[in-house]
């Protein structure tokens, strides 16, 4: 097992933002996480990532006991995330902001350079090109990029694909596919369900912190407590109960 994450949780004052929720990757995997708005889906991945810490639970990644540990020593470990909003640097180019990444494994100027060049030209991106010149496309990509200048062994993708036109959604996921292909394990949080069912083989369900469902996609969509969690307000207004 590459990820046990078991029983964590998150609160937020009197509020449990994730509520004892476990998952457990195995080395090579896609797993999707699907929920609603609000379900806990990001906190979770920074809890994952080191990002903050968990009020509850473990965190065990490749044998290492992460549950406490900096997100520095999450990104060494080999625990790379993109951010659901982009968070490049405006003012510097493509390259340099993956070289942000890259100078995790190549302290040295020149190394670092020329992996992140790597990088880029896989990402399909241009070095030279400003950041906030960029799309949302681009940004997404870049986010991408930059994590994978870490080297990770596990890549969390927080809605890394929402945004895209139908072209550049099948792009993303050729990229996505391409970065597994290298031997990367993927979390992906998606809500476009064709990239999940694309993508994954299982998936996993977060409502109000929990994990309500687990399994392959097909079964899961069917399950009743998701239909409800996605539709439960909808389907009540339907039936007159407001
Ligand atoms: P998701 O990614 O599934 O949409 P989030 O993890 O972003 O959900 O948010 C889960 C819940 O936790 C939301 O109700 C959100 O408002 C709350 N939340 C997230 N971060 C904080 C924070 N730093 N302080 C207080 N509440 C937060
Ligand atoms: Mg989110």
């Amino acid at each position: 097992m590459l990820l046990e994450a078991t029983n964590v949780s998150k609160a937020f004052g009197d509020f449990l933002a994730v509520a004892g929720a476990d998952l457990n990757v195995e080395d090579g995997e896609i797993v999707g996480l699907i929920g609603p708005n609000g379900a806990g889906k990001s906190t979770f991945f920074n809890c994952l990532a080191g990002e903050t810490t968990p009020t509850g639970g473990r965190i065990v990644f490749a044998d290492q006991d992460l549950t406490r540990a900096p997100p520095e020593a999450h990104a060494r470990a080999g625990i790379g995330r993109t951010y659901q909003v982009p968070t490049t640097f405006e003012d510097m180019s493509v390259l340099d902001n993956v070289m942000v990444g890259a100078f995790l494994r190549h302290p040295h100027l020149e190394d670092a350079r020329d992996h992140a060049r790597r990088i880029v030209d896989m990402t399909g991106l241009r070095a030279d090109q400003r950041a906030r010149s960029l799309g949302t496309p681009g940004r997404k990509r870049l986010e991408i990029a930059r994590a994978l200048a870490t080297e990770p062994r596990l890549m969390l993708l927080d809605e890394s694909l929402a945004g895209l036109t139908p072209t550049e959604l099948h792009e993303a996921i050729a990229l996505v596919r391409r970065i597994h292909e290298m031997g990367t394990t993927i979390v992906i949080v998606e809500h476009i369900m064709e990239v999940i069912m694309t993508l994954t083989k299982r998936v996993l369900v977060f409502n109000q912190g929990h994990v309500i469902a687990s399994g392959p996609p097909e079964a899961v969509v069917k399950d009743e407590a998701v239909i409800e969690a996605y539709l439960g307000r909808r389907h009540r207004r339907q039936d007159g109960n407001g």
